[in-house]
């Protein structure tokens, strides 16, 4: 059976290119890099060539790069280790109603710690507005947390003006960049931002490494307690060869954005105008082009998300329902909700996310197939056939 998997927002296989470059590092250099043997200088030495060539992504500095397990991590020490460090000077922070959970559900454990939050409203196209940010800021604020782009429907967010907002009321501004790397160019000087998040697996990278960028000067406490490493503002002996993927991934990643961006962009369009010519009562959620290059998010009325999801995944392809991390939840996603979407609509949404194996071939195979799938979906659904939704 032909396999097409649609799913690189929730997580990207290996590159050859990338797995080459981990490979002696789990058999044959495998010392600890804080030991101070010969073994641990071998792979101190390439921790430091990652260290180097995420801070050249980033457009920061060497020292400023702290590895951690994932973007779940790096979101969670951003925002406890700010509020723990600043709660004396400041307990209000800023974010949107539409974080991934590793933001959201941080923030929903903060207010029980004694934080205040101000979750923004968005758009319709999930974009918060610069005029309620800057009306939320008050002399409690101490972080303004806005990812860059959005997991479940792609938007993108003013970076750069909400830097912007925050140094000229001198807060701090962290935000989750987990799916923007690789999609846009991301310069933490130019953007001013303070804090920054990454996760290795959404850029063909192994799954748990990710990157916490924190700007030199920042107070900010320890999540993770423990040994020296991280100059020792992150105990746990260093993951090297997920590191080392990590470095050479985002190397490729700054290297092919614009390749990437093309090919993702034609096959997203392409995408998008099969399905809504040859399926009707389908809504696009999001932005139809100002939104993540791999993205596209469609509502089918009438039937369940799951039961297309499981429909396409016995033909061999793979999506999401909403977000992967939130899908066995029979909750509605909270992104679709505050973008206005219907709760019936937002039951029967489908994330599709491209990525460097799929072409135009795949585009005509998934659209031709859940041309059919939905057709017999909504043969057998009685709401369709009583034509409410
Ligand atoms: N932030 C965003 C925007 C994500 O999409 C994800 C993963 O889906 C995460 C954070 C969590 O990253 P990780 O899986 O590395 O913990």
């Amino acid at each position: 059976m032909n396999r097409i998997y649609l799913d690189h927002a929730a997580t990207t296989y290996v590159t050859d290119e990338v797995f080459n470059e981990m490979k002696p590092f789990f058999c044959d250099i495998f010392g600890n890099p804080n030991s101070q043997h010969s073994f641990g200088q071998e792979t101190a030495k390439v921790v430091d060539i990652a260290r180097e060539r995420v801070s050249k992504a980033l457009n920061c500095k060497f020292n400023e790069v702290y590895f951690t397990s994932g973007g779940t991590e790096s979101d969670n020490w951003a925002l406890k280790g700010i509020f723990n460090a600043h709660k004396n000077k400041g307990n209000h922070i800023i974010t949107s109603v539409i974080e991934h959970p590793a933001v959201y559900n941080a923030c929903k454990q903060l207010e029980k710690m004694g934080a205040e939050i101000t979750y923004l409203p968005v758009d319709e196209y999930g974009k918060i507005s610069l005029t309620d940010l800057e009306n939320a800021i008050t002399d409690k604020t101490i972080l303004i947390s806005i990812m860059s782009a959005n997991n479940e429907v792609g938007t993108i967010q003013p970076v750069k003006e909400i830097g912007e907002i925050a140094k000229k009321h001198k807060i701090y501004f962290h935000t989750d960049a987990v799916q923007a790397i690789g999609a846009f160019n991301i310069d933490v000087k130019e953007m001013n931002i303070d804090l920054l998040s990454l996760s290795g697996h959404k850029f063909y990278a192994p799954k748990g490494v990710g990157v916490l960028y924190i700007k030199n000067g920042i107070k900010i406490d320890k999540l993770n307690i423990g040994g020296g490493q991280e100059r020792s503002m992150r105990g746990g002996t260093t993951n090297v060869p997920a590191i080392v993927g990590l470095g050479k991934a985002i190397e490729i990643a700054v290297r092919d954005l614009k390749e990437n961006n093309e090919k993702n962009i034609k096959l997203r369009d392409a995408f998008i105008e099969k399905v809504e010519k040859e399926i009707p009562d389908v809504k696009l959620n999001g932005h139809r082009t100002d939104r993540l290059s791999n993205n596209v998010n469609f509502s089918f009325k009438f039937i369940e998300g799951e039961s297309i999801l499981f429909s396409l995944d016995l033909k061999g392809i793979a999506v999401s329902s909403g977000s992967a991390c939130s899908s066995g939840s029979l909750e509605p996603s909270r992104v679709l909700l505050a973008i206005g979407v219907p709760i019936g609509l937002a039951h029967g949404s489908i994330r599709f996310t491209f990525g460097k194996r799929n072409n135009m071939q795949d585009v005509d195979y998934v659209a031709n197939e859940l041309k059919q799938i939905v057709e017999k979906l909504r043969f057998m659904s009685p709401i369709y056939q009583k034509g409410e939704n």
